[in-house]
């Protein structure tokens, strides 16, 4: 009794047995050079001597300007536009400064977005104390400036300054995530401005 195939193959074991051996024999006509040795490299002969002058503070600045982790900081609407500026539209990560940090302690820069209110101003302060030095503080938006819409209010704070000392303020109600990446550039030609054995250089 003949046995029936369940299938229509398409292409017989013929064909499939020429196909295969027209892709061994394209592979091994290919593939006649040996690769190159990865650690070929190790055995070459040592760069020429080249000298690179420059100075540990410039050294120095460098590597903190371009890894400066921000503290978690939004208190209101500007903290929005902070978000904003983190994420890929803006694309902090472009200057070496994509990672927020929840812990003070990893932290150096304290961007301050939203209102502050004095019930939240000495937990803010805490937080400032627990950065390591050096650090630096931007305030974001009117409200950092003076208190802005709330400047009235028993219960702002008028400027973040009466609490910590800021760098850079950024004007707006509320800022552009672009303002506010403008504010970090400014931050980095301070730190461009500081030496690691001295104090720093005001401008
Ligand atoms: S400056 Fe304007 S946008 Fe920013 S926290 Fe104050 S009220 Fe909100």
């Amino acid at each position: 009794m003949a046995i029936e195939q369940p299938y229509n193959y398409a292409y017989s074991d013929l064909e499939l047995d020429a196909r295969e051996g027209e892709l061994v024999e394209n592979f091994f006509r290919d593939n006649q050079t040996p690769n190159v040795d990865p650690a070929a490299w190790l055995n070459e002969d040592a760069l020429p001597p080249n000298v690179l002058l420059t100075s540990v503070d410039k050294v120095v600045n460098w590597s903190r300007r371009y890894s400066m982790w921000p503290v978690t900081f939004g208190l209101a609407c500007c903290a929005i536009e902070m978000m904003s500026m983190a994420a890929s539209r803006f694309d902090l990560a472009r200057f070496g400064m994509e990672i927020f940090r929840a812990s003070p302690r990893q932290a150096d820069l304290m961007i301050i977005a939203g209102t502050l209110t004095w019930k939240m101003a000495p937990w803010l302060r805490r937080i400032y104390d627990q950065m390591p030095d050096p650090k630096w503080v931007v305030a974001m938006g009117s409200c950092g400036i003076s208190g802005g819409l709330f400047n009235d209010s028993y219960a702002v704070v008028p400027g973040f300054n009466r609490v910590v000392p800021v760098d850079v303020y950024v004007p707006g109600c509320p800022p552009r995530p672009e303002a506010l990446m403008q504010a970090i550039m400014d931050i980095h030609a301070k730190v461009d401005k500081m030496s690691p054995t001295r104090k720093a250089v005001t401008p």
